[in-house]
């Protein structure tokens, strides 16, 4: 037993708590085994409760770009405290964090923090359904929105289709409202619009697709999604929960020069804390309570600690923006992973923007749902233990993008290249 203190941790939890997590991807379902216990990070590493040190590309699952237990967010966070938790009444902070998003986005002038990315996204579905007065929302198969009852709903079909709840307890009547379709496919999207375009009160997409794996979306994709939200009065939602102050300050919609009439966030503009913000033009969202109707409320929104967090963190991201080296160094893993699966003979892809890749164990390219569910998942679980085994935490799962941060040095990526070099060709 390579691991003892996490596999009895893990038995304890289990006898406490469902399947004995609190988010169903940490209990490695999707690799085999049961999950390693943490203890600490800083900087670039983990160490686990058996005491076994990583480099760590999960991050958190994004929110730790500039590594762990940053020195600035921590000392904000620590001073907030001692202020108090909560309130429950409006802080200056609020408006801080608020304008710090509005000043690194252009296509956002207001901004409502809540405590989650699925907070975001049930929020901004709710508003383009209480602004456009229609009850349709298109989303894309492989692309995550968080637990959503009616963004919850099954990928994979080729066809713009009613959808099929993906969970017990989401009921057909909620699911009903969302169309799902393939990702990069302007055809379909522009056949569903020519069929249900009065209807359609949004459209929600990931311009970068984190939560299928890496996936890169097509110009052309991009360019026909806001012609025809636009020519048919719905709303187009950018979900930059994953994206948005990951690659680049001004999220994916800077990159890929997209203007959204709604941005979600979450993740990162927390800086490891939990929040969430929906955010767009004042006109869209003063419909919100209570400078409008759309109803949307949160015990700890804008709780203090988490919004000390987010200025913090933003704050350091705007003043030493490490994009530049993110997008080198990225370049620099990309290239070695790449190179060690080639010359250990494994048919792959890598896909990547800036810090967020993904190695897909798939000789094609991948871009949608249908192509990236023909990925070798067998063989990523067998990677990832290899990797573990050589101190380095990569997603526990095939279709989970890995993040660099800018604590991981030149070194950790020489050392995670050469681990992957022998886990790749150990077989
Ligand atoms: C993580 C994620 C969410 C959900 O955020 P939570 O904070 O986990 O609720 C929503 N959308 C995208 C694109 C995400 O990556």
């Amino acid at each position: 037993m390579p691991y003892p203190c996490s596999g009895s941790a893990f038995e304890r939890a289990k006898s406490v708590m469902p399947g004995g997590v609190n988010s169903p991807a940490r209990a490695f379902g999707a690799v085999g085994g049961t999950p390693l216990f943490f203890e600490r990070g800083q900087g670039a590493f983990l160490w686990d409760i058996d005491g076994n040190q990583y480099i760590d590309y999960i991050g958190s699952w994004g929110p730790m770009i500039l590594g762990h237990a940053h020195a600035s967010v921590i000392a904000a966070v620590e001073e907030a405290a001692r202020r108090g938790t909560s309130f429950g009444a409006p802080t200056e902070a609020e408006s801080a964090l608020a304008a710090l998003i509005v000043a690194a986005v252009p296509s956002i002038e207001k901004v409502r923090l809540v405590n989650s990315g699925t907070e975001a996204t049930m929020s901004a579905i709710r508003l383009a359904r209480g602004y456009t007065d229609r009850d349709l929302i298109v989303k894309f198969a492989g692309n995550y929105h968080g637990h959503v009852d009616s963004l919850l709903v099954a990928a994979g079909s080729s066809a713009a289709t009613l959808a099929v709840p993906d969970s017990p307890g989401v009921t057909p009547g909620v699911s009903q409202d969302t169309l799902v379709l393939p990702y990069n496919n302007p055809q379909q999207l522009a056949d569903t619009f020519a069929a249900h375009g009065d209807k359609i009160a949004g459209v929600i997409f990931e311009p970068v697709v984190g939560n299928m794996g890496c996936v890169l979306p097509d110009p052309e994709f991009l360019l026909v999604l806001r012609e025809l939200t636009r020519k048919h009065g719905a709303l187009l939602i950018c979900d930059e929960v994953m994206t948005g102050f990951r690659v680049a300050y001004g999220g994916a919609q800077s990159v890929f020069d997209i203007d959204p009439d709604i941005t979600t966030l979450g993740k990162i503009v927390g800086g490891g804390l939990p929040v969430g913000a929906y955010a767009g033009r004042a006109e869209i969202m003063d419909h919100v309570l209570p400078a409008g109707k759309v109803f949307q409320a949160g015990t700890l929104s804008g709780n203090p600690l988490a919004t000390a967090a987010g200025i913090a963190m933003l704050t350091e991201l705007r003043d030493n923006p490490p994009y530049e080296q993110l997008e080198l160094r990225g370049q620099t893993l990309a290239s070695g992973l790449s190179a060690a699966a080639k010359s250990a003979g494994v048919p792959h892809t890598l896909a990547r923007c800036g810090s967020m890749m993904t190695l897909f164990f798939n000789p094609n390219p991948v871009r949608d749902w249908d192509t990236a569910a023909k990925s070798n998942t067998t063989a990523y679980g067998r990677y990832f233990w290899r990797m573990i085994g050589r101190g380095v935490y990569l997603p526990c799962s095939q279709y989970e993008a890995l993040f660099l941060s800018a604590a991981h040095s030149d070194e950790d990526i020489a050392k995670t290249i050469a681990a992957a070099q022998d886990a790749l060709t150990d077989s």
